[in-house]
């Protein structure tokens, strides 16, 4: 179990390819490099037959440092090698987002979360006037008791009169002012929002029927893999959706959900790329540590990067707090997430059978 999960991108990425073998069908280079100097690069490997009708999709790292969870999964599913049904295959994404799995970074190279960046940029940039309001809360210039103090009574307040819904939706939703900020969408696609385009033009043409496992970490129980879908409820992908992996999917719209629904997420972003596929897109989010500690860790990390010293003495005790709740190292957690992950991958080629 533990040789499924590795410490670094470059190891993960050593694994996967090594697993994958002659199965690796493409590499896409990443123009910058990783914090020792190493390459970076989005690989593709294929179980099945090269012209199969049906292709499930599974990837890992689209938030980078999210990516150790996925990156096992698919590890697993190379080594284990499941049987599938006729006509039907698997394309793994490795590591989406490179720059941000090598520097244990949530956001990519530009500070871009890539599951806002899926925009059609040639129209008005949406509005967030909740995180307009919030931003200098969420991010403080300084981090120190005295200014997190002031800026949890600016969050509180924002919640008290608001309510969790728009806390959720003005803090996570994503916005598209404030480059330095969180959850911050972009101007522009990014070098992973194209990989994504090149995927589907190079390796999904034609293809009729697709379906998109992918793999995030960070929110919900302890080791729990939620299926989730940011699919308007009701529509033809999302009652598909429904029958594939039932009552536990949720939906990011409905009033109740405790994630910021948003539609420049990857979901929006496969069915844009390769329109010409019924798909059936999911993501999968494991549970890590509390939502407080998350947030608390996710804020400080990018304070370092905004207004701190990312090469400074506080540097590492930060970034290891960002990899442990996106990345409990810990047995109990690691099992899970494997078998959940097989769990749903069969979920996936039992549904796509069907189609
Ligand atoms: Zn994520």
């Amino acid at each position: 179990m533990d040789d499924l999960f590795s410490p670094t991108y470059t190891e993960a990425r050593r694994r996967f390819r090594e697993a994958a073998g002659s199965t690796v069908i493409a590499s896409y280079a990443h123009p910058l490099k990783g914090p020792a100097g190493e390459d970076l690069a989005t690989d593709l490997a294929r179980l099945g037959p090269k012209d199969a009708k049906r292709v499930v999709v599974v990837e890992s790292g689209t938030h980078g440092a999210e990516g150790f969870c996925g990156s096992a999964i698919q590890l697993d599913l190379l080594r284990a090698r499941p049987t599938m049904p006729h006509d039907t295959a698997i394309l793994l994404v490795h590591a989406l987002n490179p720059h941000g799995f090598a520097w244990v970074r949530r956001v990519t190279e530009d500070n871009v979360d890539l599951n806002r960046n899926f925009l059609d940029f040639s129209k008005p940039l949406p509005e967030n006037p909740g995180y307009d309001e919030m931003a200098d809360a969420l991010l403080p210039k300084r981090w120190d008791e005295a200014s997190l103090a002031a800026a949890k009574s600016v969050l509180d307040g924002y919640r008290a009169k608001h309510g969790e819904r728009a806390f959720v939706t003005g803090s996570g939703g994503g916005q598209y002012k404030h480059p330095k900020g969180l959850f911050y969408g972009g101007t522009q696609p990014t070098w992973s929002n194209r990989a994504v385009e090149k995927i589907c033009k190079e390796h999904l043409a034609g293809v009729p029927h697709a379906a998109l496992v992918d793999i995030h970490s960070g929110l919900g129980p302890y080791g729990y893999g939620e299926p989730l879908t940011t699919l308007v409820p009701g529509s033809p992908e999302e009652t598909r959706a429904r029958a594939w992996y039932g009552t536990e999917l949720r939906n990011t719209r409905t009033p109740d959900s405790p994630y910021a629904g948003t539609e420049a997420s990857i979901i929006t972003g496969y069915t844009r790329y390769a329109p010409w596929a019924a798909w059936t897109p999911i993501g999968l989010e494991f549970g890590t540590r509390p939502r407080e500690d998350v947030r608390r860790a996710l804020r400080h990390e990018h304070w370092l990067y905004a207004y701190g010293d990312p090469k400074g003495a506080e540097a590492p005790a930060i970034k290891a707090a960002l990899k442990d709740v996106f990345y409990p190292d810990e047995p109990a957690w690691k099992e899970k997430v494997i078998a959940r992950g097989r769990e749903i991958v069969c979920k996936a080629l039992a549904g796509i059978a069907t189609a």
